[in-house]
Formats: C-alpha cells, sequence, structure tokens
C-alpha cells in the first residue's frame, strides 16, 4: 500500500503531524524507533512557558515579523484543553494529564539574595506538563483517526523518488521498505535523515554542544507556600545555573548542564548542591528516584526545512528553543501543508514561510540581544552574584535578567561599576555561525 504521508518519529513533533493529517483524511504511518512509543527517555524539563517570550529574552523582535508559536490552556475539571495561539480550532489538544503551575520563577544567589520574573508572587510563567501523558493524548487521537502506527520501528533511509519516496524501515522483525507521496521527519536532535537528506547543506557543524543531567526528586522544601521554578547561580560548585521545578504528578526536578567537552562531573555538581551548599535546606527532606540525561547541539537551524516531497521539523532542524510548544505548531503546519502538496498546492513556501516567523533565531535583532550581555555564570564569582542580586531585588527589578540589565543599563553602570563593566558587552563577541 502506498501511503500519502510517512511520519518520522513520535515526539510532539511527529504525534501532532500524525494525527493532524489524519483527522484530514490522509493514509498516515507513524513510524518511532522506541517500542513504548509514549516513553519518553530524553530529557526535557516539561515547562510550557506562558507568553511569546525566548530563551534569552522578553521582548519581540521588530526586525523581522515574528508569530513565536504559543499555547494557552484551557482548563476543565481533570481535563485541559491545549489551544496554540493563531491556529484553528482543530489544532486544540485534548490534555489529560497534570498541570505544574509555577508561579512568578524566581533567582538566588549564593548568599539568598533573590528576585522574581514577576511583580505579582501569584502570577504564573509556565505549566510544566507530563509529556508521557501529552503523547498518549496524541497518540489515542492520531490512532482513533486511522493513523496506522509502528513502534519499534527505525526509519533508516529515506530516497525521494517520481511522486513520493521511499523508506527502508528495520525493526524487530527486519527490514522492509514502503512508499509514500510525502513524508514529515521528526526524529528529534543529532538526526542522521535530516543529514542523509542533505537539509544540512551549508549548514556549519562543529558547534558547541551540552550535555545535561536531571535527577528527579520525590519531595522539596520550599520556602514558598506556591510551586516556583527556582534557578541557583553559585559558580564556585558550578558555572551554570542549576534549576529546579516540577515533575508532574508531585515530584521536582533539579538539573544543571555543561560543555560535553568539560571534565565537570555533573552528578557531583547536583549531589554537592543537595547536600554541601548553602541551597542544602531545600534537599533536606527529599530522595533521588531516577536520574536522566541528553545532550543538545547549538547548531544555527536550517532555512528551508520543506523542499521536495520532504518536510523536516522540530529539534532535528533547531535547537531545542522551538521547545514543545514550536513542535507542536509544526507538527500541525506540516500535516496541513502536507494535504496542500497532495492537493497539487505549493505546500513547502506555505510551510517555510511558518517555519521562519515562528522562530526568533531568524531574528538579526534578536541575535544582536542575546549578546548584549556576557553569560553571567562564566563572568562572575558568587560575591559579584550576591551583589548583583540584592540589587536587581532592592530596586524591585522583575523579568528575564539580560533584559533588566539592558533597560536599566545607566543605573545599573552607575551603581554597579565593575559588575557591569564585566557583564556589559562592549566588543563584538564571536559571532553565531550564519544561518544556511
Ligand atoms: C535539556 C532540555 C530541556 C528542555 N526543556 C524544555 C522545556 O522545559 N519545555 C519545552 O517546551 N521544551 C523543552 N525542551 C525542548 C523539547 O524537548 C523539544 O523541543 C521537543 O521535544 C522537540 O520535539 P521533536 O518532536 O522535534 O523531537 P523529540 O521530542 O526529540 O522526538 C523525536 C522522536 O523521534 C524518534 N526517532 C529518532 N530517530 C528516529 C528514526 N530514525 N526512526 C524512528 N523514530 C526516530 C525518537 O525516539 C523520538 O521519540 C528541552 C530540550 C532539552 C535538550
Amino acid at each position: 500500500m502506498k501511503y500519502d504521508l510517512l511520519v518520522v518519529g513520535g515526539g510532539p513533533g511527529g504525534m501532532m503531524s500524525a494525527r493532524t493529517a489524519a483527522r484530514d483524511g490522509l493514509r498516515v504511518l507513524l513510524v518511532e524507533k522506541n517500542m513504548e512509543i509514549t516513553r519518553i527517555r530524553r530529557y526535557c524539563s516539561r515547562n510550557m512557558r506562558l507568553g511569546p517570550g525566548a530563551f534569552k529574552t522578553n521582548k519581540l523582535p521588530t526586525d523581522i515579523e515574528i508569530n513565536r508559536a504559543n499555547l494557552t490552556f484551557e482548563m476543565d475539571k481533570g481535563h485541559t484543553v491545549i489551544r496554540l495561539t493563531n491556529q484553528p480550532e482543530d489544532a486544540a489538544i485534548d490534555y489529560h494529564g497534570v498541570l505544574g503551575p509555577c508561579f512568578n520563577a524566581t533567582s538566588f544567589s549564593p548568599s539568598g539574595n533573590s528576585w522574581g520574573e514577576e511583580e505579582n508572587s501569584l502570577a504564573i510563567t509556565s505549566f510544566v506538563i507530563d509529556k508521557e501523558t501529552l503523547a498518549k493524548d496524541l497518540l489515542d487521537e492520531a490512532v482513533k483517526a486511522g493513523c496506522q502506527v509502528r513502534a519499534g520501528t527505525r526509519c533508516d533511509d529515506i530516497e525521494e523518488q517520481a511522486g513520493g519516496i521511499r523508506a527502508k524501515l528495520v525493526s524487530g522483525a527486519g527490514e522492509d521498505t514502503i512508499e509514500a507521496s510525502r513524508v514529515i521527519v521528526a526524529d528529534g536532535a543529532f538526526s542522521q535523515l535530516v543529514e542523509k537528506l542533505g537539509f544540512n547543506e551549508g549548514r556549519p557543524a562543529g558547534a558547541p554542544q551540552l550535555k545535561f543531567l536531571a535527577f528527579i526528586l520525590d519531595g522539596i522544601s520550599s520556602p514558598y507556600p506556591e510551586p516556583r521554578h527556582i534557578s541557583f547561580l553559585m559558580p564556585s560548585i558550578h558555572k551554570g545555573n542549576i534549576n529546579l521545578s516540577h515533575w508532574p504528578p508531585g515530584r521536582y526536578q533539579l538539573s544543571c548542564s555543561t560543555s560535553v567537552t568539560s571534565q565537570v562531573n555533573l552528578v557531583d555538581v547536583l549531589q554537592k548542591i543537595m547536600t554541601d551548599s548553602p541551597f542544602a535546606q531545600f534537599f533536606k527532606n527529599s530522595r533521588v528516584e531516577e536520574r536522566q540525561a541528553c545532550n543538545m547541539e547549538l547548531r544555527p537551524q536550517v532555512k528551508d526545512t520543506a523542499r521536495g516531497n520532504v518536510i523536516c521539523l522540530g529539534d532535528n532542524t533547531a535547537y531545542a528553543e522551538t521547545a514543545m510548544k514550536g513542535a507542536l505548531g509544526l507538527g500541525y503546519v506540516a500535516a496541513k501543508a502536507s494535504k496542500m502538496a497532495l492537493e497539487g498546492k505549493d505546500a513547502n513556501q506555505h510551510h517555510n514561510n511558518y517555519w521562519q516567523h515562528s522562530y526568533n533565531s531568524f531574528s538579526t535583532q534578536y541575535r544582536a540581544w542575546g549578546k548584549m550581555v556576557n553569560p553571567i555564570h562564566r563572568t562572575l564569582g558568587d560575591g559579584e552574584i550576591d551583589t548583583l542580586y540584592g540589587w536587581i531585588s532592592k530596586n524591585h527589578y522583575h523579568g528575564m535578567i539580560n533584559d533588566i540589565l539592558v533597560d536599566n543599563r545607566s543605573q545599573f553602570q552607575a551603581e554597579l561599576p565593575e559588575i557591569s563593566a564585566k557583564l556589559l558587552a562592549t566588543g563584538e563577541r564571536p559571532a553565531r555561525p550564519a544561518v544556511h
């Protein structure tokens, strides 16, 4: 049988594509290399931030039009409708998992100076979701709509041919080849298929890679009555943020990262934070139940991700800044584009246009903002971070730290001259490689 659409990968991007296309009447095959399709092995903080802000700033670029993929939550008892903003009703997802609200994301210095992203402590900044339940909900919707699913099946190769594609699939039962009119490749970071299909051509290789480690904990002792996303910074223990957040239902995650080339042992870092640091009081009653890890490559994004009969999306064509909401939005649009292509319309242009306006890294202004403040964890020592966080707190500033320091530059320079001289970038920092 020739399928209308092959979807490779059962993450948020692939699942959303498969269920949307199947609901639109396409004959869809979804393949996922893992046998337990809804069990997530790769570490992801599972945090759905509210609003269209990005990693480094909450400001929206104005040099290009950005319609960043964003979500809203419509809550009812035992059930939530997740809506993709700027998308029609059929993009809504019925989600049955826990929503862990995070109030006022808060940063701590070694001596306990702290400041929150929001002025109001009861402002919700994000929801941490149960990603496995989201995967199950999407899978159920896909199957109900008639999508065929092959778990424990890896797509090893894709070849374009007249009128479609041929794909080599490998499973415990052996190898076979299937044909489809179109393919959506949503196989996540470090994709061999994107490489083989030539989408990485001209995309500079050798970008820095980070390794992440998270401890999943059974309980913490927080000074706050409401759950918050908490970030600790103490460079004498670790030159990077240590993040503490929900892991619904009922648990917490403590995570950190470093360069893959670094000798730093992340297990030692997290253990030290929990037992032998000023933050140890948070962990006096907690136990590590599980560890999760992953790597990320900070490679610049692919520009045209739809070409011929192929659309690539999600972490395989850009690093994790697209986030789950980006992958869901792209999955939805890629499915619609695939249907358009089957109807003889110009689908690739439609998809590429959406992609190039939904992701801040296409903006020169956004990339420049990211370089205006030197990385705090690599630039300052413990005492300076105490001073800086104390200054932010005393002035009642809120927001992302880069925005606070740039928006209040004159006062920052006048009142903390040494720290501001170190943090505010004067010369050009090495540019990121150009976008392919
Ligand atoms: C450390 C870290 C923290 C993060 N925190 C957050 C966060 O808090 N909030 C947020 O929204 N996002 C977060 N993200 C990003 C988020 O995890 C991703 O953006 C999102 O999961 C991307 O979805 P995807 O569908 O593109 O890929 P993935 O979720 O990676 O799914 C790809 C799927 O494809 C399968 N696969 C791979 N190769 C093949 C093959 N050849 N054949 C068949 N199947 C294959 C994989 O097994 C996997 O199931 C984080 C990422 C990292 C690295």
